[in-house]
């Protein structure tokens, strides 16, 4: 979502004739987009602040300095008080407003644009895309659920579905211009709801997937509260889905998952996962963790490591609980020590680590299909590409690969984080 609000921004700043500089130090404008769901990223824009408003002082450059995204819309005013470097903060509901601010501070004053508009103009035309044949389409904005440690409902406003006709027209005018794969965008995008026709995700699936010249669709992120059985047999009769299904699970115990507020037990988790399995032969399920959310006993965080060596992810992403401003459980108690907190990811990572490697192990042999998208960053000769379950493929490169080319590949190696392949046909001859 952070890597589309910005490609906005770069559009919007395209549109007003403005160029790539390369460095923001060098810039005439720089604009820092952020994100504050963990402390560590809301605390990286302080020290860039510092280090853009010295090039300033030595250098003239940047002259404009713009604060966006989920930093600027929790702490944006503060922010600009506090920061004599910033021209303006735009918060993520404000994105089609960079040009007014631009004009603003043109004018000679600091503005700060946030909240989030009724009616906002979705400028997806503007959206500085590039070539590239993966692209990332929004589906819903914000979020409703309030999970006790989550920011995003305060950052990103309430939810609000697109209108799947806009979202079908954007997706055909991608695939007309080389696009690929889509990824459907949503915090919770299984909770997808067109607001004029009611169409939910499966029936945006349905048509995005018709959608002609496209290889593969993807969605993320699903909740496992929203899982509908209706909506699970419309994912199963979908053509051209991706493979790659990622549902957060956050916590393995019960308990946990109820002071975050998640909706779900572990059971209930679990019988979705069975469920998944069932309908959709072949998926790779990916996941969300929060190690050290207040509370959390060396039982409970047994039960997510027995959680995970029961269902094995294809990809887990770990983080430890970071308290963020506004959340009901910033006000909990029984804070879990940094040091547990680290032990317990270095486990988790440990233990999902030889998951990950037996099941690409298991792939030895197989055929997948891959979509390049450009050098590896294994070394000189190497090109990287995925397949439709999102794991990412090495292969030597051959005369005339692309970025945006789709290649039968045959598995011949694996790690816990990638696979080795080589083009059918290739087997045996150098690179
Ligand atoms: N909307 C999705 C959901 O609820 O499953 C994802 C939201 S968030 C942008 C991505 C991930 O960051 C979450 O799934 C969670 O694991 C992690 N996260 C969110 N808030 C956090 C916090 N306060 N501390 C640590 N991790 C957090």
């Amino acid at each position: 979502m952070n890597v589309l609000d910005t490609l906005r921004l770069e559009g919007s700043l395209q549109s007003r004739g403005l160029r790539a500089a390369g460095r923001a130090e060098d810039a005439d404008v720089a604009l820092l987009n952020t994100c504050s769901v963990r402390e560590k990223a809301a605390q990286k824009v302080l020290s860039r602040l510092g280090e853009l408003k010295r090039a300033r002082e030595e250098g003239g450059k940047p002259e404009v300095v713009g604060l966006c995204g989920c930093v600027a819309q929790q702490d944006g005013a503060t922010l600009l008080a506090r920061s004599p470097v910033l021209n303006f903060v735009l918060g993520p509901g404000r994105i089609g407003q960079l040009s007014a601010a631009l004009d603003e501070v043109a004018d000679g004053r600091r503005v700060s644009i946030t909240g989030f508009p009724e009616t906002e103009d979705y400028d997806s035309h503007l959206i500085a895309r590039g070539t590239g044949a993966r692209q990332y389409v929004t589906a819903i904005h914000g979020c409703n659920q309030h999970c006790t440690f989550c920011v995003v409902p305060y950052t990103r406003g309430h939810e609000k579905s697109r209108r799947m006709e806009e979202i079908v027209g954007e997706v055909r005018d991608l695939a007309a211009q080389g696009t690929k794969e889509v990824t459907l965008l949503g915090q919770t995008i299984n909770a997808y709801r067109c607001p004029t026709t009611r169409a939910d995700l499966g029936d945006l699936l349905g048509a995005v997937s018709a959608v002609e010249g496209l290889w593969c669709t993807q969605f993320i992120t699903s909740h496992p509260a929203f899982f509908t059985d209706a909506l699970i047999a419309k994912l199963a009769r979908a053509r051209r889905l991706g493979t790659y299904l990622h549902v957060p699970f956050q916590s393995g115990s019960s308990a946990v998952l109820k002071w975050m507020h998640r909706g779900y037990t572990r059971e209930q988790y679990l019988e979705l996962v069975a469920k998944l399995r069932d309908a959709l032969p072949g998926v790779t399920l990916s996941t969300d963790v929060i190690v050290g959310f207040p509370g959390e006993t060396e039982e409970d965080f047994s039960a997510t490591l027995d959680l995970v060596s029961q269902v094995k992810f294809g990809q887990l992403y770990g983080f430890i609980y970071s308290p963020r401003p506004r959340t009901p459980a910033a006000r909990y108690g029984e804070h879990v020590a940094r040091e547990v907190a680290s032990n317990r990811l270095a486990r988790l990572f440990a233990a999902q680590s030889v998951i990950q490697l037996a099941l690409n192990q298991a792939l030895m042999a197989h055929r997948v299909e891959v979509l390049i998208d450009g050098p590896a960053k294994r070394g000189s000769g190497w090109w990287q590409g995925r397949g439709p379950d999102n794991r990412v493929v090495n292969v030597p490169a051959w005369k005339g690969i692309n970025q945006g080319q789709l290649a039968p590949v045959t598995i011949t190696g694996a790690t816990p984080h990638a696979l080795l392949g080589e083009r059918v046909g290739d087997q045996g001859s150098a690179a």
